[in-house]
């Protein structure tokens, strides 16, 4: 079997599966490389750049391929569907002259902050709006 060279790179990239003894196992290659050829130009993209994280759990590369599975992972701005946000009820934004009603709650803090959707940090703004 020849397999095609985006595969080969696919499969070293591919994390495999931890097993008891803590080695790295990689099965079906032939398997994988049949799902792998049912794939479009775009989704053989994102099967590169999406893996799953390597464990005890790793599914092994064609069940992955199979079930498009990296459409589950966070693959970030634009390719997956943000989370919505909701107004916290009865709360508005905590940033001083801001009557905004609030949509974020962050508890790291001593005290209970709000934000509106202007006002939270960036870092949430990337994952929510
Ligand atoms: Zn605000």
């Amino acid at each position: 079997m020849t397999y095609s060279e985006q595969f080969e790179q696919f499969w070293k990239l591919y994390p495999g599966r931890t097993n008891e003894r803590g080695r790295v196992v990689k099965q079906d290659k032939l398997g994988a490389f049949r799902e792998w050829q049912k794939l479009t130009d775009n989704e053989r993209k994102m099967a590169m750049s999406v893996h799953p994280a390597q464990g005890k759990y790793t599914p092994d590369a064609r069940k992955w391929l199979y079930h498009n599975r990296w459409e589950d992972e966070d693959i970030g701005p634009g390719t997956v569907e943000k989370t919505q946000l909701y107004p916290i009820k009865g709360k508005t934004c905590s940033k001083s002259g801001c009557r905004m009603p609030a949509v974020y709650h962050d508890t790291s803090g001593n005290y209970d902050n709000y934000a509106c959707s202007e006002h939270m940090p960036e870092k949430v703004k990337e994952r929510y709006v």
